[in-house]
C-alpha cells in the first residue's frame, strides 16, 4: 500500500517518551524509526533557560530498567529523600517522601536523560532516526508523514503504515487528526506559568544547599522549587500567576524582580547574583491540561503529553508516559494487529491518565499552600502511622502515585478518597491508630 514499509513503527518526536518506546519496540525486534524536529542532541547543546530537571519515580525507573536503559542513566541521577520547605523567616524543614530508605525520587536533567535516551537508539540496528524533520502532516488513511526538513531537504513525504505521535503537549500528529475530525482536543489552562532559573555551584562545585532534596518555597499562591544536579548547581523554578498582585505581569522591570525575591524568598537572593540578567533572558512557559479524546485512528496513535499533558506538580508527566511505553510494549507483543492494540491501549489507559491529571491539579495546590499548615503535618503523621502498623492496607496516596508502580493512578485516586475521609474520622475523634475501633474502621473503608 503507497509503497510504506508495513512493518516499520514511525514515531514522530524523539523525545523521552518516544525514544524509550523505541528501544522497547526494538528489544522484541520490531523496526522503527524515530522523526525528530530537533537537531540530533548528541551534537548540539540543549537551550539554555529551557533544561527543566524532572523528578523520577518507581513508574519511570521501571519502564528505563525494561529497556536496558537505567544503568546508562542512573549516573546523572541525584536522591532527594523528601521537601525541603523554605519559610519566609528562612527557617527549613525536610518533609521525607516516605518512610523507607528506598522511597526516594530521583532528580534528573530532562536534556541528559534525553540524549542518552538517543544514543542507547543509535546504538539500536533496528532503530533508525532522522533529525531537524519538523512533522506538519500525519494522514493514517494515505499512511503518510509529511515533514519540513532543513532548508536543502525542504517538504518532502514518508510512506508509514503505522504511526505514533509522541511529539509532546503541541503535537503536530494530534493537530492532523483533529483537522480530519478524528479526534477533539482542548487545554485547559493553568492561571499559572513557570520560568527557570539557574543556581549555581559554589566555587568548589559543591551545592550551597541540602543536595538530597526538592526545594520548595510554598507562598500560598505562588512558589519556587529547586531540583540539585549532579555538578553542584540547582534548577530552581518560579510557579506564578499571570496577573495580579504578585504575578509575572508585575515583575516587569529589574527593580520589582529584586524587590519580588528580597520580600519572598531572601535566601535565594544569595545563590542567585545574576537574577535579573536570568530572569530577562529566559522563557516563560505557560502550563495547561490536555484533554484529547480519542488518541487513535485506524494505525495512528497519541502517547505520552501529545495524549495527555499534565500540570507537572506531582512529577507524574514523563513517569506517565514511560508507563504508557511499558503498556503499549505489552499489548503490541501480543496484538499483531496495531489499530487492535492502539484501541486497547486507550481503554486501558485514559481512566488512568485522567486520575494522574486530577492528582497533579491537587498537588500543586498542596506545593503552594496546605503544605505549611499544622494540619496537613497531622494527617501526613496519622497516615505514616497507619502505614506501619497496616502497610498492606493503607499506603499514603503521595506513595502509592510514586513509589508503587503495581497500583493504578485510577486506584491511588480512589483509595486515596477513602483514606482522607477514615483520617477525617480518626482525627475528629482522637482515635488511636493503633486501636480495635481504627482497625474496624480500616476495613469497614475497604483499604
Ligand atoms: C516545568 C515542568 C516540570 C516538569 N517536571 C516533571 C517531573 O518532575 N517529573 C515528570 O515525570 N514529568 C515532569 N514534567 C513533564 C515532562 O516534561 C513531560 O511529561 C515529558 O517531557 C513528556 O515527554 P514526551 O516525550 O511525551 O514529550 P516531549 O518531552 O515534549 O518530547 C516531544 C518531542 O517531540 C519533538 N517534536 C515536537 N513537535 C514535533 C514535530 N512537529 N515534528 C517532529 N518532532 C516534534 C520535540 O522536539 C521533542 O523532542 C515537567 C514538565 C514541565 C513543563
Amino acid at each position: 500500500m503507497n509503497g510504506a514499509d508495513h512493518d516499520t513503527i514511525h514515531i514522530v518526536g524523539a523525545g523521552p517518551v518516544g525514544t524509550l518506546l523505541a528501544l522497547l519496540l526494538a528489544q522484541r525486534g520490531r523496526r522503527v524509526h524515530l522523526h525528530e524536529r530537533r537537531a540530533d542532541p548528541r551534537v548540539t547543546a540543549p537551550e539554555r533557560g529551557r533544561s527543566i530537571n524532572l523528578a523520577l519515580a518507581t513508574r519511570g525507573l521501571r519502564a528505563l530498567e525494561a529497556a536496558g536503559a537505567l544503568e546508562r542513566i542512573r549516573p546523572g541521577m541525584v536522591p532527594m529523600t523528601g521537601r525541603m520547605l523554605h519559610e519566609g523567616s528562612g527557617e527549613t524543614r525536610l518533609l521525607r517522601y516516605g518512610q523507607r530508605a528506598d522511597e526516594v525520587i530521583w532528580s534528573i536533567s530532562r536534556a541528559d536523560l534525553n540524549r542518552e535516551l538517543v544514543r542507547l537508539a543509535g546504538e539500536q540496528p533496528l532503530i533508525g532516526m532522522s533529525f531537524n524533520q519538523h512533522c506538519i502532516d500525519a494522514d493514517a488513511e494515505r499512511s503518510r508523514l509529511r515533514f519540513q526538513g532543513s532548508a536543502a531537504n525542504a517538504e518532502h513525504e514518508v510512506a508509514a503504515c503505522i504511526i505514533i505521535g509522541a511529539d509532546g503537549a503541541g503535537s503536530a500528529v494530534r493537530q492532523a487528526m483533529a483537522a480530519r475530525d478524528l479526534c477533539q482536543a482542548s487545554e485547559e489552562p493553568l492561571a499559572h506559568d513557570y520560568k527557570e532559573l539557574h543556581l549555581a555551584a559554589d566555587a568548589a562545585g559543591r551545592h550551597r544547599m541540602e543536595p538530597h532534596a526538592l526545594h520548595v518555597w510554598p507562598r500560598g499562591e505562588f512558589m519556587l522549587i529547586a531540583l540539585p544536579n549532579h555538578d553542584g548547581s540547582f534548577t530552581a523554578t518560579l510557579f506564578l500567576p499571570r496577573e495580579g498582585a504578585a504575578s509575572f505581569a508585575r515583575l516587569d522591570n529589574v527593580a520589582r524582580v529584586h524587590e519580588f525575591f528580597t520580600a519572598q524568598f531572601p535566601d535565594v537572593l544569595p545563590l542567585l547574583p545574576d537574577l535579573a540578567a536570568q530572569f530577562a533572558a529566559h522563557p516563560r512557559g505557560e502550563l495547561a491540561t490536555l484533554h484529547c479524546w480519542p488518541w487513535h485512528a485506524g494505525n495512528m496513535l497519541l502517547i505520552g503529553d501529545a495524549a495527555h499533558a499534565i500540570v507537572p506538580f506531582h512529577g507524574q508527566g514523563l513517569n506517565c508516559g514511560f508507563e504508557d511505553c511499558l503498556v503499549l510494549d505489552a499489548l503490541l507483543a501480543n496484538q499483531p494487529d496495531a489499530a487492535q492494540a492502539f484501541a486497547r491501549f486507550e481503554a486501558e489507559r485514559r481512566i488512568n491518565t485522567d486520575a494522574i491529571a486530577q492528582m497533579a491539579l491537587e498537588n500543586y495546590h498542596e506545593m503552594r499552600d496546605t503544605v505549611r499548615s499544622p494540619d496537613f503535618e497531622r494527617r501526613k503523621q496519622l497516615g505514616n502511622a497507619l502505614e506501619r502498623l497496616y502497610p498492606d492496607r493503607f499506603i499514603p496516596r503521595y506513595s502509592m502515585v510514586m513509589f508503587h508502580p503495581g497500583i493504578s493512578y485510577v486506584d491511588a485516586l480512589q483509595r486515596g478518597i477513602a483514606q482522607e475521609r477514615l483520617l477525617d474520622v480518626l482525627l475528629a475523634q482522637g482515635i488511636d491508630p493503633d486501636s480495635a475501633l481504627a482497625r474496624q474502621l480500616l476495613f469497614e473503608a475497604a483499604l
